[in-house]
C-alpha cells in the first residue's frame, strides 16, 4: 500500500495532555535520581557539629529565626561561639579552595544578634524515664551538658562553686571579646529547661563527691582553673601576678592599677587576654614567650589582635629570676632559648643557648604559662596523668560519673567543651536507658572527626530508626562552573584609638547587607538550596521546587533517568542510582 502525504493540508499532530501523563515514561529510565545529602567539611570539623550550611542558607533568605533554631538544634551558645570560637570551620571551607573561605562565625555571630530580642521558650521535652542527673561547674562543657540532658527530658541540678554561672567565658574572657550581657542571655535560655541551681556550692567542700550519689549520673566538668608556677626565684614577690586571678578582678569589676609597664610571660590564650588588658589599663605591655610565634598556643586572631594592638613580643626567652628593684620596678633575668627537636607532646623543644640571657625591667609582671586540673577532691581512681580519665563516651572508670571539658584530656576550646558536653549527655542518656553506645555513636557522628548530631540522636531515640551517617563531600565533587568568585567579608572594628580606652567590645559585628553577601557566598556543600538549576535544565519538566517549606520532589514515574539533574547541580545534591 502507497502511503501519500497531502502538502497542501496542515500538518496535524495528536497531543494530549491527559494520555501522555498516563504512558509511564519513568519505565524507560535505568538510573533514578536521589537526594544525596552530604555532609560539608565546615560542619564535620566544627566540633559542635553546627549545621553550617543549613543555617547559612536560613541567614540568606533571611529567615534568621529558622537559622538560630537551627544552630540551637547542635549548640546551646552561637552567640559566644560567634565572638570567640576559634573557627576550624573556617580553615575547611571549600570555598576556600575556590576564592576565599566563608565567614562562618562572623554569621553566627551575627544570626544569634539579629534574634536576641526575640528568643521562644524551649519546649520542654516530656519523658517518663526521667532520672536525676548532677552536673559539677558550669563552663561550656556543663551547661552545654545541662542544656542536652535536659532536651533528652531528665532533671538536672547543676553545682557551680562561683556565685555565677559561665566558667571561663564570664571570669576570664574580658568583655572586649566576650560581653557579658550576651553570655548571660544564652545562659538565662539554658536554665528554662528547669535546670536546679546551686552556685556557691564547691563540691568536695560544700557538698562531698559521694553525696551525689544520690544522683543517677554525674557529670564533672570542673575546668582547669589551677594557674601553674614558673618554679623560679622571686616569682611570689609583690607585683608579680597570675593570669588568671588578674583577669578574674578585671572580670568582677574591680578597679585595678597596673603601671606603666608590663612584662607579661606565656603564650597561650591567657596570655594574650592579660596583655591587652593591660594596654587597656594604660600600659606598655611586652610578651615574652619561650618558643617562637608559630607555636604560641593561643588562637591566632587573638595574637594578630594583640600585636595590632601594639603589644610588643619577644621570642625565646624563658625566665629565670625575678627581683625587685629599689625604685620598686620588677627585674626579671630571662635565659635565651633555641629550638632543637621534639619534646613528648611533639612540639618543638626549647632548650637553652648556652651563656645568653636578657634582662628586662617594668612596673609589674604578669604569669600565664597554662592551667592545671584540682584533682584534690577526686578520687585517683577516676585519675591519670594530672586529668580526669575517660573513655572516648567520656565514661570514667566508675560506670556512673562522666567528665570532659578542660579537666579531661582534650584540647582545650569552648568549642570542644561544648562538643563534650553534647556527647556526655548521649552517653549518660544511654547509659540511663541501659543501651549500649558503640553503634549509636556511629550512627549520629557528623563526618569522621568526633562532632555528634543531636538531631539524629533524637530522631533515633524517639522513633527507634537510626539513618546512616552522610559521607563528607570534597572540593572535586562540587561544580563550581555555577560559582562566580567574590571576595570574603570581614567583620568592621573599633578604631584601635577608641578600643583602648576602654573594654568595649572589639568587633562590631556584620551589617545586615554584609550578611546577606557572606551567607551568599556558601556553596551549600552537599546540600540542596534550592538554586532551581535542576528544575530549570529538566527536559522532561518533571522536577519541582518548593523553597519555602524545603521541598524538592522529582516525578520519578515520568523521570527518564538522564542524570542531567545530578550534572548541574553545582554542589552534588543528587545522585543517580539504580532503582531498588
Ligand atoms: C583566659 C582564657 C581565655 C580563653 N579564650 C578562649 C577563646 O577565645 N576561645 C576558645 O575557644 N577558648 C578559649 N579559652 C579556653 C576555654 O575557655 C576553655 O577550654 C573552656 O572554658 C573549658 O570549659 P570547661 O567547661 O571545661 O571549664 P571552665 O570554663 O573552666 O568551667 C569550669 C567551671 O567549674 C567550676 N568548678 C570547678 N571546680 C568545681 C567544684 N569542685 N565544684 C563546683 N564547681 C566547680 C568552676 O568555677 C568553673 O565555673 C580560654 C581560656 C582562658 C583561661
Ligand atoms: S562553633 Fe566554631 S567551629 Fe563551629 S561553626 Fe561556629 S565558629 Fe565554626
Ligand atoms: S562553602 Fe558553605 S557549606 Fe561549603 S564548606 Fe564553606 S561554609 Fe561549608
Amino acid at each position: 500500500m502507497e502511503i501519500k502525504f497531502d502538502s497542501s493540508s496542515e500538518l496535524v499532530i495528536p497531543i494530549s495532555y491527559g494520555s501522555s501523563e498516563v504512558i509511564e515514561t519513568g519505565k524507560w529510565g535505568f538510573e533514578k535520581p536521589e537526594a544525596a545529602f552530604m555532609t560539608a567539611p565546615c560542619q564535620e570539623v566544627c566540633p559542635a557539629g553546627n549545621p553550617i550550611p543549613q543555617f547559612l542558607y536560613f541567614a540568606g533568605e533571611g529567615r534568621y529565626q529558622e537559622a538560630v533554631e537551627t544552630l540551637w538544634k547542635e549548640n546551646p551558645f552561637p552567640g559566644v561561639c560567634g565572638r570567640v570560637c576559634f573557627h576550624p570551620c573556617e580553615k575547611d571551607c571549600l570555598r576556600g579552595q575556590y576564592d576565599e573561605s566563608v565567614s562562618i562565625h562572623a554569621m553566627e555571630r551575627r544570626v544569634f544578634d539579629e534574634t536576641t530580642k526575640d528568643h521562644p521558650d524551649i519546649l520542654l521535652p516530656s519523658n517518663a524515664d526521667s532520672k536525676r542527673v548532677a552536673v559539677v561547674g558550669s563552663g561550656p562543657a556543663g551547661l552545654s551538658a545541662a542544656y542536652f540532658l535536659g532536651l533528652l527530658g531528665h532533671r538536672v541540678t547543676l553545682f557551680e562553686a562561683r556565685k555565677e554561672l559561665g566558667g571561663v567565658m564570664r571570669w576570664g574572657i574580658p568583655e572586649y571579646r566576650l560581653p557579658k550581657s550576651i553570655l548571660k542571655k544564652e545562659i538565662k535560655r539554658i536554665l528554662r529547661l528547669s535546670i536546679d541551681v546551686k552556685t556557691g556550692v564547691r563540691v568536695g567542700e560544700g557538698i562531698s563527691l559521694e553525696e551525689l550519689d544520690r544522683f543517677d549520673a554525674v557529670f564533672l566538668s570542673p575546668g582547669a582553673g589551677l594557674s601553674s608556677s614558673l618554679g623560679i626565684e622571686g616569682e611570689d614577690l609583690k607585683k608579680v601576678w597570675r593570669g588568671g586571678d588578674l583577669l578574674d578582678r578585671i572580670n568582677s569589676g574591680e578597679k585595678f592599677r597596673i603601671g606603666k609597664e608590663t612584662i607579661v610571660i606565656g603564650g597561650g590564650n591567657t596570655a594574650m587576654d592579660v596583655a591587652r588588658a593591660a594596654l587597656r589599663l594604660g600600659s606598655k605591655v611586652t610578651v615574652a614567650y619561650r618558643r617562637t610565634r608559630a607555636e604560641m598556643p593561643a588562637i591566632q586572631d587573638e595574637i594578630r589582635d594583640a600585636e595590632e594592638e601594639g603589644v610588643r613580643f619577644e621570642f625565646l626567652l624563658q625566665p629565670a629570676k625575678v627581683s625587685l628593684l629599689k625604685n620598686k620596678k620588677i627585674r626579671v633575668k630571662f635565659q635565651r632559648m633555641k629550638l632543637r627537636g621534639k619534646d613528648q607532646s611533639n612540639r618543638p623543644k626549647a632548650i637553652p643557648l648556652k651563656g645568653e640571657t636578657l634582662t628586662l625591667e617594668a612596673d609589674g609582671l604578669i604569669k600565664a604559662v597554662g592551667e592545671g586540673v584540682d584533682l584534690s577532691w577526686i578520687p585517683e581512681t577516676l585519675s591519670k596523668k594530672s586529668l580526669i580519665d575517660v573513655n572516648p563516651f567520656l565514661a570514667t572508670s566508675d560506670p556512673k560519673f562522666f567528665a570532659g571539658g578542660d579537666a579531661v584530656d582534650q584540647p582545650r576550646t569552648i568549642v570542644t567543651a561544648i562538643g563534650a558536653g553534647k556527647r556526655a549527655a548521649i552517653a549518660i542518656d544511654l547509659y540511663l536507658r541501659e543501651c549500649a553506645e558503640d553503634d549509636v555513636f556511629s550512627r549520629i557522628r557528623v563526618g569522621n572527626r568526633g562532632a555528634l548530631s543531636m538531631e539524629a540522636y533524637l530522631s533515633g531515640r524517639n522513633g527507634g530508626n537510626w539513618s546512616e551517617p552522610k559521607e563528607v563531600i570534597s572540593y572535586p565533587q562540587l561544580n563550581t562552573l555555577y560559582f562566580e568568585r567574590s571576595k570574603r567579608v570581614e567583620m568592621g572594628r573599633l578604631d584601635r584609638n577608641k578600643a583602648l580606652k576602654s573594654f568595649s567590645e572589639v568587633n562590631l559585628g556584620f551589617t545586615s547587607e554584609e550578611a546577606r553577601i557572606s551567607a551568599s557566598r556558601c556553596f551549600s556543600c552537599g546540600t540542596c538550596n534550592y538554586c532551581y538549576n535542576c528544575y530549570f535544565f529538566c527536559p522532561e519538566g518533571v522536577v519541582s521546587l518548593d523553597a519555602q517549606h524545603r521541598i524538592r520532589r522529582v516525578d520519578l514515574e515520568h523521570c527518564k533517568g538522564c542524570g542531567t539533574c545530578a550534572k548541574v547541580c553545582p554542589r552534588n545534591g543528587i545522585l543517580m542510582k539504580e532503582p531498588s
